[in-house]
């Protein structure tokens, strides 16, 4: 990777080298929205025949049968399914401690406020189709949605969808699967088909035209919301002197083999240790099988040498990770000053591959910088928060004349009124 010595950089040279590559435009904005147009008003016979033109699939049903779920459970090897089940168990538990309690609080007396959570009812997860099978994307995005309670789960992944796919889903509870993808598929869980339930918000990646169809969807009054906006995977790793570079090394690596847009940098005070990854990548990129993927991320990525870990928070706090490594001798003392990152990983037997399978934290994460404002996905994003205020007339008598006197303000006559009138009538009720 290129080593750059960040302090030597102008300020404007420091923002360049954070800045990431342009995102393609797609350019599929018109064909994608064709597609979601023929969906709206053709329905399941439309759905049957993108799927035949598009997925050289033919089916006359697009949700899975109960035979075909047991079918395909059925070839899942014991050991797979032992491994699920591991993975399960750790992200029910670290997702379910995160079920919000209601708040209930007098904020004067008489006045009585709350906080109330909700499940949205119905969620549509998409699971991208492609040489990988995606079981812990299904785990990803169905465990939440069952504890928040969300009442209809229905996932939609591209034919032929994979026997571990449909095994997790229906182990996770999700209620109806359809072998449908790319926009269609985002299309068919925003408006709704004969047999595809119109869903409220829908969850999960996919290629530029499921991208692309959630922006659309998103932004359609009548379509539904979406859990993040996407971009390419990325990774930061912090490391000290001491660091073991092959660890970092492997972990750099294990995000560069995602794609060749995705961007892995380096933040170290030490220039030994930057030139002992350099080694350590070039030893273990002739063992990988995507090397040339991984190669094309080096390419686009670099190593920054630093004063000391601070300014190496403060350099990953500029680039606001999706996933941040942190390679010192004490990692969590480092925490305090970590800002922006989708998911932090502490110390050397934390590589993010635990993340994104089985410590139980959520792999769906803010990329692009948008960890800045978005989490990572999580029980709130399957709920809906909403307040209740219950006043006595007491209440209404202490905070009656404030709310008189600053809607008089903003001249808005009849939110005065609404609380004059009852004044009123409590005052005679008491004479
Ligand atoms: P996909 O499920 O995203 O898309 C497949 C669908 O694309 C097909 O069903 C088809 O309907 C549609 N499509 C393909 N060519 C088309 C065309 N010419 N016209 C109209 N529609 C067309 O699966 P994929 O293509 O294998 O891509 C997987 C994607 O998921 C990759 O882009 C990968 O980066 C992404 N991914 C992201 C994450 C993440 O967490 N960010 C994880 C895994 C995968």
């Amino acid at each position: 990777m290129n080593i750059l010595d960040w302090n030597q950089l102008s300020e404007s040279e420091q923002t360049a080298a954070l800045r990431r590559p342009a995102l393609a435009d797609s350019g599929r904005a018109g064909q994608v929205a064709d597609i979601i147009d023929k969906v709206r008003h053709g329905g399941d016979n439309t759905l049957i025949e993108l799927t035949r033109n598009l997925d050289k699939c033919e089916r006359s049903s697009l949700q899975l049968s109960e035979q075909e779920i047991a079918n395909a459970a059925s070839r899942v090897s014991d050991e797979l399914k032992a491994a699920i089940e591991l993975a399960i168990t750790n992200i029910d538990t670290f997702h379910r401690a995160q079920l919000p309690t209601p708040i209930s609080q007098e904020t004067s007396p008489g006045v009585q406020c709350e906080l109330h959570f909700q499940p949205l009812e119905k969620v549509g997860l998409y699971v991208p189709g492609g040489t990988a099978p995606l079981v812990s994307t299904v785990m990803m995005l169905a465990i939440p949605a069952r504890l928040a309670g969300c009442e209809r789960v229905v996932l939609c992944s591209p034919p032929p969808i994979n026997d571990a796919i449909v095994y997790t889903a229906r182990r996770c509870g999700v209620d109806a699967i359809y072998t449908l993808g790319g926009a269609q598929a985002v299309a068919a869980m925003a408006y709704g088909s004969e047999s595809i339930t119109k869903v409220d918000k829908i969850f999960g990646p996919g290629n530029t035209w499921v991208t692309e169809a959630k922006r659309q969807v998103s932004s359609s009054v009548d379509g539904a919301a979406i859990d993040m906006p996407a971009g390419p995977s990325e990774v930061l790793v912090i490391a000290d002197a001491d660091a073991d570079a092959d660890f970092v090394a492997a972990d750099l690596l294990s995000q560069a083999e995602h794609g060749a847009d995705s961007q892995v940098i380096l933040v170290t005070p030490s220039q030994p240790l930057a030139d002992k990854v350099n080694l350590a990548l070039e030893a273990q990129l002739a063992q990988l099988s995507r090397s040339d993927i991984a190669r094309q991320a080096l390419a686009e990525s670099r190593t920054f040498i630093c004063t000391d870990l601070a300014q190496a928070a403060i350099i990953s706090n500029a680039y606001a990770p999706e996933h941040l490594i942190v390679q010192t001798a004490d990692p969590r003392a480092l925490l305090p000053r970590l800002k922006n990152a989708g998911s932090v990983f502490l110390g050397a037997w934390t590589p993010e591959s635990v993340g994104d399978y089985a410590s139980g934290t959520n792999h769906t994460l803010p990329t692009y910088g948008y960890s800045r404002t978005y989490s990572s996905l999580g029980i709130a994003d399957y709920q809906r928060r909403f307040t209740v205020q219950e006043l006595t007339p007491a209440g209404l008598q202490a905070i009656g004349s404030a709310v008189e006197l600053l809607a008089a303000t903003e001249t808005l006559d009849a939110h005065k009124n609404a609380v004059s009138l009852r004044l009123a009538k409590l005052e005679k009720s008491t004479a």
